[in-house]
């Protein structure tokens, strides 16, 4: 399997390729040159497999030559190996058409483990066989830096340092970092605000020399891998409901549309998936695109669901280079635009296509914490607050026909936001057994200044002690 980039401009790649570039050179996103498709017979024949040889299964055209099918069920069956639940993504039924797909019994409770748990060994395993090392550096107000920490834990060819700022993410989130007990992690805890943070990792990545001799990388969202990884969950789920016999809809509270975009490419790869509903908290760019074409970036505006709270959908533009049927210059030129004017110039016949499976609802805050409590009232469930924006969207955009269910993608477990969950139902969701002695844990972490110089040296010292 080939990689293309959505800007036509970088040479296409093998799937090792896009996983260590993660970004193409010409500034596109990595695609696959051909969507490989399932008949109704092959994925009839998948109905039942425990999750994790679905994954490998799924994921066995995108891999290509880069891995062995043995490789590659051995990395699915170790990555899920640690989830809390048997059956690793469960369905829980909300109301008669309405299901949650529990995609937080991942390490880090958030959906990001099913990519990151994969993402991390499928880096180390190329990493070791080409002979090299990459440090992670990376800024977090919560959620990706714990999902990172424990992607690369223990992995012989990584380091890791992710920057948060002192004192402002919550003390599950801080602990869910600071807590690993594993020789290749570090935590620095930065004396000022997350865009500080934010700041010194652009500043790392912008000084070449230092770069290149920590052979600095990011597992950012825009990685083709992750994407990639998200796709099997949405066929568990589809499959379990009845497909590819009976479609389905999916709703997905969603950001970067990194989410959203895997269970597309789900439905390019055979799966019935008829419609497409897209979640968004008050920052509701993609809402804003899909009522009226208005895909223009505003300021961040904080939330709730602090996941979602973003300015632009970087993954979009994978959606947008097919809605343009593939033509890579007029993607170039819309989103060299979009960067010079805020505002994205979508055709109107490529909007027409979106709108024809892509559905949009936004949330604020209030609306939330009612949503969360009314599903705790009607059928006793805790929600978090982006799980919440996902169940009042399929509510809000319920697809006419009435046989087809909807799959609402769960995305963090509510005892990672049991404040908000407090507020609106009063209980306090507990942390699952496993993870109970979180604060009992030992924390390691350092304290820094926000100097540049200061966090290089210990970038420094961190990555060195683990070479060789
Ligand atoms: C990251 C995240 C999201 C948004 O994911 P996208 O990649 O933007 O689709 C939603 N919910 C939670 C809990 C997250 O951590």
């Amino acid at each position: 399997m080939r990689y293309l980039s959505t800007r036509g401009q970088a040479a296409p790649r093998d799937f090792e390729g896009v996983l260590l570039a993660g970004l193409a050179e010409d500034g596109g996103l990595f695609l696959p040159e051909s969507w490989p498709e399932l008949s109704p017979a092959e994925w009839r024949a998948l109905r039942g497999l425990p999750y994790h040889e679905l994954a490998a299964r799924l994921l066995r055209p995108f891999v290509g030559d880069s891995l062995t099918a043995g490789e590659l069920g051995a990395m699915t069956r170790d990555a899920y190996a640690g989830f809390g639940h048997p059956a690793v993504v469960p369905l829980a039924q909300l109301d008669t058409r309405i299901f949650a797909l529990e995609l937080f019994h991942g390490p880090t409770l958030a959906f990001k483990d099913l990519a990151l748990q994969l993402v991390g060994r499928l880096f180390d395993h190329a990493l070791a066989r080409r002979g090299e090392r990459i440090t992670v550096v990376g800024a977090t107000s919560g959620d990706t830096g714990s999902a990172a920490i424990e992607a690369c834990r223990d992995r012989a060819a990584i380091d890791v340092v992710i920057l948060h700022p002192e004192g402002r993410t919550s003390e599950v989130q801080r602990r869910q970092m600071t807590t690993v007990p594993a020789a290749n992690i570090a935590n620095l805890a930065i004396q000022g605000d997350f865009d500080d943070c934010q700041d010194l990792v652009k500043a790392m990545f912008a000084d070449a020399p230092f770069r290149a001799e920590m052979n600095l990388a990011a597992v950012n969202s825009i990685n083709w891998a992750r994407i990639a990884a998200q796709i099997p969950y949405y066929a568990a789920a589809a499959l379990a409901l009845g497909a590819p016999d009976r479609p389905v809809a999916v709703s997905v509270p969603t950001g970067n549309f990194g989410n959203v975009l895997a269970a597309w490419a789900a439905r390019r790869m055979g799966l019935p998936i008829e419609r497409f509903i897209v979640g968004s908290n008050r920052n509701d760019i993609l809402a804003r695109f899909l009522a009226a074409n208005d895909m223009s970036a505003r300021p961040v505006d904080p939330s709730l669901s602090p996941s979602m709270d973003i300015a632009v959908s970087s993954n979009f533009e994978r959606l947008l280079f097919e809605l343009l049927g593939r033509d890579a210059a007029a993607t170039a030129d819309i989103m060299t635009r979009f960067r010079a004017e805020g505002r994205m110039p979508v055709p109107d016949a490529a909007w027409r296509r979106a709108t024809a499976l892509f559905d949009g609802f936004a949330l604020d805050d209030q609306g939330t914490l009612e949503e969360i409590g009314q599903l705790y009232r009607e059928c006793g469930y805790l929600a978090d607050p982006h799980t919440a924006v996902g169940t009042a969207a399929a509510r809000a955009r319920l697809p006419a026909d009435p046989s087809l269910p909807v799959v609402v993608a769960a995305t963090a477990h509510p005892a990672k936001f049991p404040d908000a969950v407090e507020r609106a139902t009063g209980v306090r969701p507990p942390l699952p057994p496993r993870m109970a002695d979180l604060y009992g844990r030992e924390e390691r972490f350092s304290v820094l200044p926000r100097d540049l110089a200061a966090v290089e040296g210990f970038v420094r010292r961190h990555a060195r002690r683990n070479a060789g």
